[in-house]
């Protein structure tokens, strides 16, 4: 049976891999003579019309959205008639491109994937998540509504991808079988800097933090991953996704990056999910679940892997890592504000405004002037995200 998937943040590293899984696997299916594995349903993306155009092309999608409107005509001259009337601008083209989807990718960054989450679940599709930061930002509001029928977010952040599977083995989603974790153990690479003390974290450049040592993605996640903020995020992450509390989820730095995540139980068993560090398998996790994908991505060559090594982080020199357990412990509006301090401090960074460290002190200043709410809505959620982004500029700029 064909798979109906929307694809958002269609020309980021994710969206593109999430193509070149379903280009794969339709290829495939062709030269067996059997039906697409895949079907292409919607596109959408922020601004590059012309990435965005050729795909439509390729795949043959008729809805295509650009966040901005500025690029629609861009977009439109770009397609062949046929698909140029699908095309359109703004938030409620990019909801329009989710419509006949039966998965939806998310692998918008930052904020800006909230509505994607959100409208996603309403209509009651599988969601796979990529984009961390509107789980994270609005907890309270997709815990609403992943109660939706039919609702179910995959993971594809390879970490929660793995947690996944090492629950989905002891059939621990929910209920008393959740009793039967003791912890949930997200792996961190370490980034570029791991080893590196506080003064030598002084000297940091943009040139050396977006070097990551085994992940190729976008800019913003390889900073945060520098800064092991990313890691930090996926606490929190980790904590809406199957609930546990914070104190039952431990970081370990592993460099390698050929242990995703593992999960202990109480017996003292420890699971683990390997594979050599390729975001397909955790795109194509989610595009078939609950069933496994026919093609290999990230298939170990044991004749090669000679070692796994693992360590605790330094929590001193990273303290990001920290600011987001606090964050995720006040809970409410506070990861909003702490994921959209950290979009505005990134963003700075990476534009040479400010340094490395800087990002830090930046997350923890506005936190720190942040009066939470308990059990935001949507409305509250918002305010939070943009009062942060306006205190965190204002910090930037002095
Ligand atoms: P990227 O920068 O490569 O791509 C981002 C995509 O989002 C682009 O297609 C861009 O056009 C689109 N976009 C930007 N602003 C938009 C807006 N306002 N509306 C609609 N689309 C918009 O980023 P990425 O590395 O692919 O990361 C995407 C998400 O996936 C992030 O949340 C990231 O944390 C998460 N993630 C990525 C990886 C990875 O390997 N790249 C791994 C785990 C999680
Ligand atoms: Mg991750």
């Amino acid at each position: 049976m064909t798979v109906d998937v929307a694809i958002l943040g269609s020309t980021g590293s994710i969206g593109t891999q999430a193509l070149d899984i379903v280009r794969h696997a339709n290829n495939q299916a062709a030269a067996r003579g059997d039906d697409p594995a895949y079907r292409v349903v919607g596109l959408g993306a922020g601004s590059a019309a012309a990435v965005v155009a050729a795909q439509a092309v390729e795949f043959e999608v008729s809805s295509t959205a650009l966040a901005d409107p500025t690029q629609l005509d861009a977009l439109r001259d770009a397609l062949p008639v046929a698909l140029a009337s699908g095309a359109g601008a703004g938030a409620s083209a990019l909801n329009d491109c989710i419509v006949d989807a039966d998965v939806v990718i998310n692998g918008i960054v930052g904020f800006a994937g909230l509505d994607t989450t959100i409208e996603t679940l309403k209509a009651g599709k599988r969601l796979g998540l990529a984009n961390k930061e509107s789980l994270i930002a609005a907890g309270p509001v997709v815990r609403r509504v992943r109660q939706t029928p039919g609702a179910e977010i995959v993971p594809v952040d390879s970490e929660h991808c793995a947690l996944h599977q090492c629950l989905r083995a002891n059939e621990s989603f929910d209920g008393d079988r959740m009793d039967q974790v003791r912890k949930l153990i997200v792996i961190a690479s370490g980034g570029p800097f791991r080893g590196r003390s506080s003064a030598q974290l002084r000297e940091v450049t943009v040139e050396g933090a977006l070097n990551h040592p085994t992940w190729s993605m976008g800019p913003k996640i390889t900073v945060d991953s520098s800064t092991l903020m990313n890691k930090g995020l996926e606490v929190i992450e980790a904590n809406e996704l199957f609930g546990v509390g914070f104190d039952r989820i431990d970081v370990v730095v592993h460099p390698q990056s050929v242990v995703h995540s593992m999960v202990e139980y109480t017996d003292g068993a420890t699971l683990a999910q390997l594979s050599m560090p390729d975001m397909r398998l955790c795109i194509a996790y989610a595009l078939d679940f609950d069933d496994r994908h026919e093609h290999a991505y990230g298939g170990i060559d044991w004749s090669t892997l000679s070692r796994l090594d693992f360590e605790l982080p330094d929590r001193e020199a990273f303290p990001c890592l920290d600011l987001a357990y606090h964050a995720g412990r006040l809970g409410g509006t506070a990861p909003a504000v702490l994921s959209a301090a950290n979009e505005v401090a990134v963003d700075a960074f990476l534009h040479g405004v400010i340094g490395w460290l800087d990002i830090a002190r930046a997350v923890e200043a506005v936190l720190a002037k942040h009066n939470g709410e308990r059990d935001p809505d949507l409305d509250a959620i918002l305010a939070a995200d943009a009062w942060a982004r306006a205190h965190a500029s204002e910090y930037v700029a002095t």
